[in-house]
């Protein structure tokens, strides 16, 4: 992975340049508020070294990636998600322009929450 983008938005709530609503961080994770949510729970988890997409992923970033995948159901319980399988969330990694990513620091969407959401 390579060190912080001075122009990405996630880099800067990373480092505290732009203010966010935490939900975990540790080492290598931060996990936030989504600032415009979609559902009742709505965060996002991102590693904190700047890696611009899930395309860009590899060998390399296994152990991170199977780290943030075994921290969501925590994180979504934690934050108000019912538990499984009356409950449970969406996880959504939007990558590339098709993909409908915005912001192109890997992210790690979770939604939750009682049913209507405003997307999907
Ligand atoms: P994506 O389309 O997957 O790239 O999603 C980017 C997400 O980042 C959107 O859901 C935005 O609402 C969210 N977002 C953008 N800026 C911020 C911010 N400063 N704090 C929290 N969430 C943000
Ligand atoms: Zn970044």
């Amino acid at each position: 992975m390579s060190a912080a983008d001075p122009n990405c938005v996630f880099c800067k709530i990373v480092e505290g340049k732009i203010p966010s609503r935490k939900v975990h961080e540790d080492d290598e994770i931060l996990a936030f508020h989504d600032i415009h949510p979609w559902a009742p729970v709505h965060f996002l988890m991102v590693p904190k070294q700047h890696l611009a997409s899930l395309a860009q992923v590899g060998p390399q970033h296994e152990a991170l990636l199977g780290r943030m995948m075994a921290l969501a159901p925590k994180l979504a319980l934690q934050e108000g998600c019912r538990p499984y399988p009356q409950g449970g969330w969406r996880v959504v990694i939007n990558t590339g322009d098709d993909g409908g990513q915005e912001v192109h620091h890997l992210h790690i969407h979770v939604f939750g929450g009682p049913r209507p959401w405003l997307k999907g």
